[in-house]
């Protein structure tokens, strides 16, 4: 046993940060890479402000399109461990890729604005978490701001995403009055101390012991009183911590802080590290592949195709799952059968794309993709040859029928939009009855239908017209041979098929999906497609 390689591996950690748009992500992820000193001041993630671009400035960006850091993973060093943080972009870059990201992570951590609770994105995140069956993590953002109750918010983690929650520590009021923290562990508080946006890594906090008088009187008597109450009631009442649970997926370990004072960062990085575990092995069509024991493999969650119409070159973003990667030797790409060296690697670290030679299982890589990388392609060292179970294709949520302006260019159209829903940005369908029609297109986040139309225009010169369409849900039928003309449909459906021809339904609201399934008994319809 290579004992370098399996130190490198058992030192890695690979999480997604999933939140709500405004919860704080894009802050967190800034303190994380502070406290690994991969940047030395705040803002340097693009964050709201660039991130919110205009779809105009979008399309011009070849400059570093499909490395900005809002797309990609930022790797870092924190106390003995490498940390790879994948980024799932929200607003309105929020896509596909940002469920497929999710694919690569080993855990993830739910950001949560305090004073609003679960959020709309959050839930759609976490469904695909709970798949998946990765620890999650919570961290209650914004304490120094207005807060809802603590007993509530968790009540509504547990209700509405139906997972349980363990407090690892415990708030001292909120907004004005936050004082800061009560680690149940080690039974001592953090005391909050506002640390400026952009500065220093963190303030020396002042702990406490819970019996402290000189916290007493620093907090006064309401807030200790109120302390002392809850520190009985979570003892006796919540869930206890149970690190099976928190693996399977089952209990989420909940913190609270402030991102944007540095507050609470190093005590969730810490608990954090020692709660989740490093890559672990993931299963192909040959079992369960170990990422130390076996030798190089990983598979494509991502492609960005470069929007720089003068090289028509993807970057093809890899997730490694077991050894080692040399850029020097040779891959085989199991989907085409060839054998190859993989051109250009690179890692994101914080801002900066550099080029490397090496990567270890759980590091996720960028490379230069001629064109020949589909999404969930398995990649691995000559001489094995397994896949990695695919990626599911996701239920779009955004519709419109795509009409070419000029129909004598039906070809290039048809090109067009098959080689763009084949890089996974959108889906496309057709009316289940008729060849040759129309043709149907759904995504995940709108952005894409404008890239989409940028991209007929400009890259396979066909002008589109985009007419959006009312429907909102989309379900598979399970059982492909199912014949849709004998399903009773209500009026406000339409029966679609995808390019395998595998029959779907599109809905316009999820009471019309249980109308049908009340009028259709047995049928089975699906949400996430599983390829
Ligand atoms: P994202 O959309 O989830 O990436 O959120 P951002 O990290 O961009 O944060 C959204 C806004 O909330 C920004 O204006 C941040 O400065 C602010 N913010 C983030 N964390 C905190 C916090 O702990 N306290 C306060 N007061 N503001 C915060």
């Amino acid at each position: 046993m290579d004992e370098n390689l399996k130190k490198e591996i058992e030192n890695r950690r690979t999480f997604a940060i999933i939140s709500h748009p405004d919860a704080g992500k894009t802050t967190l992820t800034e303190k994380f890479l502070l406290y690994g000193g991969a940047i030395n001041t705040a803002g340097s993630v693009k964050g709201k402000a660039n991130s919110k671009y205009a779809v105009s400035d979008w399309m011009g960006i070849e400059k570093e399109r499909g490395i900005s850091v809002t797309s990609s993973a930022l790797q870092f060093n924190y106390e003995g461990y490498c940390i790879n943080i994948l980024d799932t972009p929200g607003h309105q870059d929020f896509s596909e890729d940002t469920y497929r990201t999710l694919m690569a992570a080993d855990s993830a951590v739910m950001v949560i604005d305090a004073s609003k609770g679960v959020e709309a994105q959050t839930i759609k995140l976490f469904k695909v978490c709970v798949m998946r069956h990765i620890p999650i993590f919570t961290f209650i953002n914004k304490m120094d701001l207005e807060a809802r109750d603590p007993y509530e918010l968790l009540e509504e983690i547990e209700n509405v995403l139906g997972i349980k929650t363990c407090p690892i520590n415990w708030p001292i009021g909120s907004g004005k009055r936050f004082k800061g923290v009560y680690d149940r562990d080690t039974k001592k508080i953090s005391m909050f101390q506002a640390v400026s946006v952009g500065g220093a890594k963190s303030a020396a906090e002042t702990t406490y012991d819970l019996e402290d008088e000189a916290f007493k009187s620093e907090v006064g008597d309401e807030l200790y009183d109120q302390l002392m109450d809850d520190v009985e009631l979570l003892d006796g009442a919540s869930e206890p911590f149970d690190q099976d649970l928190v693996d399977k997926g089952e209990l989420s370990p909940v913190f609270f802080g402030s991102a944007l004072t540095t507050f609470g960062i190093e005590t969730f990085l810490e608990h954090f590290l020692k709660m989740t575990e490093s890559p672990l092995p993931r299963m192909s069509d040959i079992g369960l592949i170990d990422p130390i024991t076996e030798p190089f493999s990983g598979f494509v969650f991502k492609i960005q195709a470069n929007m720089n119409k003068a090289h028509h070159d993807r970057i093809a973003f890899m997730r490694v799952c077991s050894g080692k990667f040399d850029a020097t030797k040779d891959v085989f790409h199991v989907q085409s059968g060839k054998k190859m060296k993989l051109s250009r690697p690179q890692q994101i670290m914080a801002q900066d794309r550099k080029v490397i030679d090496e990567a270890y299982a759980g590091d996720v890589i960028g490379v230069f993709d001629p064109g020949i990388f589909s999404i969930g392609d398995t990649i691995c060292t000559p001489g094995k040859k397994f896949t990695y179970e695919g990626i599911p294709t996701f239920a779009p949520e955004h519709f419109c029928r795509l009409v070419a302006l000029d129909s004598m260019k039906r070809k290039q159209f048809m090109k067009g939009v098959t080689q763009i829903a084949q890089e996974g940005a959108i889906q496309i369908f057709q009316d289940y009855n008729l060849e040759m029609s129309e043709i149907i297109v759904g995504v995940v986040g709108t952005l894409q239908f404008d890239v989409l139309k940028y991209r007929m225009e400009n890259e396979y010169s066909c002008d589109v017209r985009l007419e959006p369409l009312p429907y909102g849900h989309i379900r598979w039928v399970k059982d492909p041979a199912t014949d849709l003309n004998s399903i009773k449909c209500p009026s406000d459906t339409k029966k679609v098929k995808d390019m395998k021809g595998n029959p779907l339904i599109l809905f316009t609201n999820e009471w019309s999906i249980r109308l049908l399934l009340e009028r259709n008994e047995g049928i089975e319809l699906t949400e996430f497609k599983k390829n």
